[in-house]
């Protein structure tokens, strides 16, 4: 019960787990954020070569035996193990984030992680392969998504290793990846809500072009409030709405040319939040 709710399958081959700290390039001057980290396989490498770890763990269980791995060694100054839910839990100051967490969170992890200030250096985070291979997807290949933008709109991530289910126990369901996620600092100023809204009404149908996607029933008519908010809040009125790529698809465009179009529509006063 405990496996399925809280996916506590643990990393039992020690050549990933060193892979795995070895991929973030750990400084001595490193403070870390680990994501759940069970009974410790990843935290005792990242303790040999970071100057602190706080460990966020669910399960009051596997942190106690986690505080026994260190207790009365040196590695137990450099650990605080803060027990409870990474998603409402408060987060330190941290250079590098490391986690091989449950799936079930890894859309919150990832935007946690991005929008966390000021940015980390560098996140190495163990997902579904599924999950992993949308994150580094590119434009024109099947699994270029709103996910694959959103993220990429943050950051530079790139595949660093496939982890087979075997190297686990129990062994999940499913195969595993591990990525590098690069935060771009500074981010790019603009609204999430405005990039995601855009996106989300251009990836419904991805393959239908960007004027057949903006003429779907319902989309003109939300976009027209928001225009009519927009003018009355600015005092403007635009009449121009070319935005010169309408024949453009969303699953052939990338990042820039989402940034350009979301752009070219706030020039003549059309929001997406
Ligand atoms: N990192 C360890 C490893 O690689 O062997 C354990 C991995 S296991 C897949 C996931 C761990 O995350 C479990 O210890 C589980 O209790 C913990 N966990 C599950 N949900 C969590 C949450 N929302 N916040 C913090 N930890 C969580």
């Amino acid at each position: 019960f405990k496996t399925e709710q809280f996916g506590q399958h643990i990393l039992k081959n020690p050549l990933v787990a060193q892979g795995i700290v070895d991929k973030a390039n750990l400084r001595p001057t490193d403070q870390v954020l680990e994501v759940g980290p069970g009974t410790g396989n990843l935290t005792m490498r990242i303790l040999e070569k970071a100057k602190h770890v706080t460990a966020v763990e669910f399960d009051p269980r596997m942190a106690a035996e986690l505080t026994k791995r260190v207790q009365g060694k040196p590695e137990q100054r450099k650990l605080e193990i803060i027990i409870g839910d990474f998603v409402k839990a408060e987060l330190p100051y941290f250079d590098v984030c490391i986690s091989n967490t449950p799936y079930q969170i890894s859309s919150p992890l990832i935007f946690r992680l991005l929008s966390h200030r000021p940015l980390p250096r560098v996140c190495i985070l163990m997902f579904q392969r599924e999950f992993a291979l949308r994150l580094v997807a590119r434009p024109s290949t099947e699994l270029w998504s709103r996910l694959s933008v959103n993220v990429q709109l943050y950051a530079k991530v790139d595949l660093v290793m496939n982890v087979g289910k075997n190297n686990f126990r129990p062994a999940p369901m499913v195969e595993s990846s591990v990525v590098r996620v690069v935060p771009k600092d500074p981010p790019p100023p603009v609204k999430f809500e405005e990039f995601d809204g855009l996106g989300r009404i251009l990836f419904s149908r991805r393959n239908k072009t960007v004027h057949g996607n903006f003429m779907a029933k319902g989309v003109i008519d939300m976009l027209e409030k928001n225009w009519r908010t927009w003018c009355a809040e600015t005092d403007q009125m635009i009449e121009d709405n070319d935005t010169g790529n309408s024949e453009n698809r969303a699953a052939k465009m990338d990042v820039d040319d989402l940034l350009k179009l979301l752009s070219a529509f706030h020039d003549i006063g059309v929001h997406f939040a």
